[in-house]
């Protein structure tokens, strides 16, 4: 048994903790546990726990259903939420085969997989999310509308609103279980709001990001309210995006940053940017996963009548453009180590480990093969007409879980990064889900016809 290892074993006993919660991740992103008793553990920590992995989406077909979880020692925290005695700790695990090699189903193996071909290279790769999400008054009943908590907007501060006690209260639990909040405010929309993490490598994040969706949930039923990450509740407000800061590392000095190029961004950078570019459209369908998804991407109406959409449509990049894909930040342009690009289309209901993958591989594609970066757009590239677009070669993201599928199943490069078993598997499920939606009858269409038709 290692030092870690021992350390759990050890905490469990000081702080009489019986429950302890093993945490894993299906394929499209929802959180998995298994509780054990603390007595399980050392031959969870040996050859993992047994469950059947035909339960859980995308994980096993029926006959090869025996899977492992083995928790990750360097994971532990205990639950602030279930603090009384005796207590409740989680781990995140590593889903195993019956003979001990990591599941090419398990989200965190993916990303571990890129991770380690990024450190092959000789790099670390930072992220930084903002995640933004919305509080409802009404917990989701069928065919009912949500009610926004509040009436506030982008930065509003109103003393004991119910959004202002909720971030105090969610700020530290997340700070409790060792997750750092770097900023948090009101977002744009009523009821919204968001919270950005202190940056950490992208296994640390994707587990944090995990962790964060749990507590957000966790507090909200504390102040009976409702936490929702759905991409796009509302027509008439703009949607939750999940924009994500990155940057390389190698060893203490940041890849993306070198003085005196434009916006201080090495050739490192520049190659990654095109590589996101260049690779875009196939990783959408991971970044956004959900047909709702496609409704925040493109909220171009509100974006244009000032309300604020602020999300992504257009494959391009900028510095001071906020309608861009990619965004290269400078906030401090003289400290070298804090060079990074924002990437803009994630939304907060994806699956962080798979969405993490595809864009450090799409990133490492660009500065493998040596992409160029194309020119920068300046300008708001939503008010640009179609042709003036095209002339600027900016094409537009996928617009539909469709559109979105389709170039996925275009693109050996996802397959190689997903691995075989996961793209399959995620496009099975998502055309399913796309097929699915589209034969509804909506409200909306009712409401239009039936009065005219
Ligand atoms: N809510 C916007 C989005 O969906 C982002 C607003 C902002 O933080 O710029 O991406
Ligand atoms: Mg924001
Ligand atoms: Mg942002």
């Amino acid at each position: 048994m290692d030092r870690q290892q021992e350390f759990v074993l050890r905490t469990l006993e000081e702080r009489d903790i019986r429950f302890v919660r093993l945490w894993f991740t299906d394929v499209l992103g929802y959180l998995k546990s298994v509780a054990i008793a603390p007595a399980e553990l050392e031959g969870a920590f040996g050859e993992g726990i047994g469950f059947d992995g035909s339960a859980i989406e995308g994980f096993a077909r029926v006959y090869e259903a025996d899977m492992l979880a083995r928790p990750d020692p360097s994971t532990f925290q205990v639950l602030p939420w279930r603090s009384q005695v005796p207590g409740t700790a989680r781990m995140f695990c590593d889903i195993l085969m019956p003979d001990g090699t990591p599941s090419y189903a398990d989200p965190r193996f993916v990303l571990k997989r890129v991770l380690g071909r990024a450190s092959d290279l000789g790099f670390t790769f930072y992220t930084h999310p903002e995640v933004e999400f919305f509080l409802m008054k009404n917990p989701p009943a069928y065919g009912q509308f949500p009610e926004p908590v509040d009436s506030g907007g982008y930065f509003d501060h109103t003393p004991h609103s119910a959004s202002y006690d909720f971030r105090r209260d969610a700020i530290m639990m997340l700070e409790n279980m060792g997750i750092s909040v770097e900023f948090s405010h009101h977002e744009g929309a009523p009821g919204q709001q968001e919270i950005d993490l202190r940056y950490a490598d992208a296994l640390t994040t994707a587990d944090n990001i995990m962790t964060f969706r749990l507590v957000m949930k966790e507090v909200a039923l504390e102040h009976d309210i409702y936490a929702s990450f759905m991409p796009k509740p509302f027509t008439e407000y703009p949607g939750s995006g999940m924009h994500t800061h990155m940057s390389l590392f190698e060893g203490d000095r940041n890849a993306f940053y070198e003085a005196g190029s434009q916006f201080q961004l090495s050739k490192v950078g520049r190659s990654f940017i095109a590589g996101l570019l260049h690779h875009a459209a196939e990783i959408t369908a991971v970044c956004n996963q959900w047909v709702n998804s496609y409704k925040r991407l493109w909220d171009a109406a509100a974006a244009t009548a000032g309300a604020g959409g602020e999300a992504p449509a257009y494959i391009c990049w900028g510095h001071n453009n906020r309608s861009a894909l990619v965004r290269v930040p400078m906030y401090k342009p003289t400290k070298d180590n804090s060079s990074r690009i924002e990437f803009r289309s994630l939304d907060s209901a994806c699956n962080p480990y798979l969405a993490f993958a595809v864009i450090l591989a799409a990133g490492l594609k660009g500065i493998e093969d040596g992409y160029e970066l194309p020119p920068g757009a300046e300008d708001d590239v939503w008010a640009l007409t179609d042709a003036e677009r095209r002339a600027l070669g900016i094409a537009p993201l996928p617009q539909s879980l469709d559109e979105a599928i389709r170039a996925m199943e275009r693109s050996e490069f996802v397959a190689e990064t997903l691995g075989e078993h996961v793209y399959e598997f995620f496009l099975r499920n998502k055309r399913a889900e796309w097929e699915d939606y589209r034969r509804q009858v909506t409200p909306y269409e009712l409401n239009r016809y039936l009065p005219v038709l």
